[in-house]
C-alpha cells in the first residue's frame, strides 16, 4: 500500500516536471508550465456553434487541476472583487465550483454559503445546502455578490431563476452569471420537449443542458431588471491560461 503510494507520488512528480516551463503561470496553485492539459467533451454541436466556455479544448493545470474558466473566475474575485480583503461581504455560490470553493471556504470568509440543487447520485461537502435557483430561501437584497456560473443552462424556467437571483441581489451588488453561449447564434437555441439525456447532448451538448444559450443572453438578464457589464480580463493576464474569448456576464442591480 505504502509503496503503491509512494510509486504514485513519483509518477506524478515525473509527470509535472515534464510538463515545467515559461509559457504559463496558474493563478491559483503557481506552477509554471510550458503547456496545458486537453480539457472538455468534443461534440460535434459545440464545435458547430462555436459554443465559448465548453467543448474540447487545451485549459487544464497539470498541478491543480483548474479549468481555464475556474482561472477567470478566481483571478475576477482576487483582483476585480477584491474578495479576500473583504471578509465580511455576503456571498452566495450556487452550484460552486469545487476548486473555487475550497479557496472561498479556507480563506476566512465571513458570510460565504454555498448552495446546490441536491441531486441523488452525488456527494456533497456538509456546508454546501440543499438550494433551489428558483426559490432561494434568503430575504430581498441580502447578497453582495453571487456566484451562479454553468448553472442556468440546465434550467428550462431560466428568467425565472433570474428574477430570484436580481430579487436576493443587493442594490449595486453583483452576480457572476457565466453560461455556455454561442459565438455564431444571436438567437438561444432551446428545446424543452426535448427529454432524452443523449438527445439532449446531441444538441445541447451536455445531457443535462435545455439550451445553448445565444447573444441574446444579455438581453434575458436585461428583462428581469439587471445590468450587464461584459467584461474580458483575458488580456490582463497572458499567462495565466485564459480563454482569450470567454467573457464575464456581470449582472448588477
Ligand atoms: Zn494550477
Amino acid at each position: 500500500m505504502l509503496k503503491k503510494r509512494i510509486l504514485s507520488k513519483v509518477k506524478r512528480t515525473i509527470n509535472l516536471a515534464s510538463h515545467l516551463g515559461i509559457n504559463y503561470s496558474c493563478p491559483i496553485c503557481g506552477f509554471k508550465s510550458k503547456d496545458l492539459s486537453p480539457i472538455g467533451l468534443d461534440l460535434p454541436v459545440l464545435k458547430e456553434k462555436q459554443v465559448i466556455g465548453a467543448g474540447r479544448r487545451i485549459g487544464g493545470c497539470y498541478k491543480c487541476g483548474s479549468t481555464d474558466r475556474d482561472r477567470l473566475i478566481y483571478v475576477y474575485l482576487r483582483d476585480k472583487v477584491n474578495i479576500f480583503n473583504n471578509k465580511s461581504i455576503k456571498i452566495l455560490h450556487f452550484a460552486p465550483e469545487r476548486i473555487i470553493m475550497n479557496i472561498l471556504m479556507k480563506s476566512g470568509l465571513e458570510n460565504y454559503i454555498c448552495g446546490d440543487l441536491f441531486t441523488e447520485t452525488y456527494q456533497y461537502p456538509d456546508y454546501v445546502r440543499n438550494m433551489n435557483v428558483l426559490n432561494i430561501p434568503f430575504e430581498d437584497n441580502y447578497f453582495d455578490l453571487i456566484l451562479c456560473n454553468h448553472l442556468l443552462e440546465h434550467v428550462p424556467a431560466d428568467i425565472d431563476a433570474m428574477k430570484e437571483i436580481y430579487r436576493v441581489l443587493k442594490p449595486n451588488g453583483e452576480a457572476m452569471l457565466q453560461v455556455p453561449i454561442s459565438k455564431k447564434f444571436d438567437k438561444t437555441i432551446e428545446d424543452f420537449s426535448v427529454t432524452d439525456p443523449k438527445e439532449r447532448e446531441t444538441l445541447f451538448g451536455q445531457f443535462d443542458h435545455v439550451r445553448i444559450y445565444g447573444q441574446d443572453y444579455v438581453d434575458r438578464l436585461n428583462s428581469v431588471g439587471l445590468k450587464v457589464e461584459r467584461v474580458n480580463i483575458s488580456k490582463e493576464y497572458p499567462k495565466y491560461g485564459l480563454n482569450p474569448e470567454e467573457d464575464l456576464f456581470i449582472g448588477r442591480k
